[in-house]
């Protein structure tokens, strides 16, 4: 549910009540905010510091974990919809064609998904958000459904990665997007709290590239084996024939599971990018791999390592 007074998601977390702070001078100054998408922006970015003020802690918890991830995909869920309402408050019916206005104010209405926000964010907006960005917002929901109803039973480090992926892409949609087009006293109201993120951001990523550094040594020597982690997205996954290890997060993925996820993430329009192993024969191979080395290249799973490109003479279908 989103409305010009209040946006608070519909699994009805709400940004910790020892955060609510009286309204700053500059912004009584300013006088009331003019713009429909204000109070979602300051909301969203309430949420954003609570996320980062989680993440950061010197031990990151399950629990921690578990209030990044939920207050993050509420920030999302806000950011994204507050650009819509700029467009057009109808936007953030699950049914523009159905909207009204009356139902927009008194928030009694089904709003869109964020994968449908996503959707008219770049058809009708003209906003750009890459296909990485959306995979992480997809992955972040996934998490986010999965700690709701079954607590965290993902790898944390993984969870953690996925939503420093988030963040990060939230923290360039304000930068881009949302708050050039606040006023100059709605600017100053939320810049505390964006100063505050951003810093978190920056204590986030330097996490996850010194963890990455770290384990630079490992990877030495098995880099035309090493692909990108399904689970949290980087460069670390070792292949082994029958199992896949990721030295960031952990996770120990079966080849037969890496087939799935490689299927399921499989671009619509292309077909599959799965082919068979001129070298040993399984239909463990994926199509135009990023490898650790840097190069792109036909990537067999069961006998692990990269196939020349002219080894699977293909036509697409
Ligand atoms: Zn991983
Ligand atoms: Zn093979």
């Amino acid at each position: 549910m989103l409305t010009p007074d209040q946006s608070a998601p519909q699994s009805g977390e709400t940004p910790d009540t020892s955060r609510q702070r009286k309204i700053p001078l500059d912004e009584l100054l300013a006088g009331p905010p003019d713009q429909l998408d204000y109070p979602p922006v300051r909301n969203g970015v309430d949420y954003l510091v609570s996320v980062v003020d989680h993440l950061t802690n010197d031990r990151v918890d399950p629990r921690g974990i578990k209030y990044a991830v939920l207050h993050l995909q509420a920030a999302a869920e806000v950011l994204l919809k507050a650009r819509l309402v700029r467009e057009h408050w109808s936007l953030v019916f699950e049914d523009p064609g159905r909207a009204s206005e009356r139902d927009f104010r008194s928030a009694s209405f089904k709003s869109c998904t964020i994968g449908e926000a996503v959707t008219r964010l770049r058809n009708i907006v003209g906003v750009t958000i890459t296909d990485a960005e959306e995979r992480a917002l997809n992955a972040l929901a996934r998490d986010r459904n999965a700690l709701q109803h079954y607590g965290l039973t993902h790898n944390a480090r993984a969870v953690e990665a996925r939503a420093g992926s988030v963040l990060d892409f939230l923290v360039r949609f304000l930068d881009d997007v949302l708050l050039p087009k606040l006023t100059f006293g709605e600017a100053l109201a939320v810049q505390t709290d964006m100063d505050r993120v951003r810093d978190g951001l920056t204590g986030v990523q330097t996490y996850i590239t010194q963890r990455l550094r770290r384990l630079r040594g490992e990877l030495r020597g098995l880099e035309d084996r090493t692909v990108a982690c399904p689970h949290c997205e980087q460069m670390t996954l070792v292949a082994e024939g029958r199992m896949n290890r990721c030295l960031f997060c952990g996770a120990a993925v079966t080849t037969k599971d890496m087939m799935v996820y490689i299927f399921l993430g499989s671009p619509e329009e292309d077909g599959s990018i799965i082919d068979s192993c001129p070298r040993c024969g399984q239909d463990t191979v994926m199509l135009d791999t990023e490898l650790a080395t840097g190069d792109r290249a036909p990537f067999c799973f069961n006998c692990p390592g990269a196939l020349p490109p002219a080894d699977i003479p293909r036509e697409r279908p």
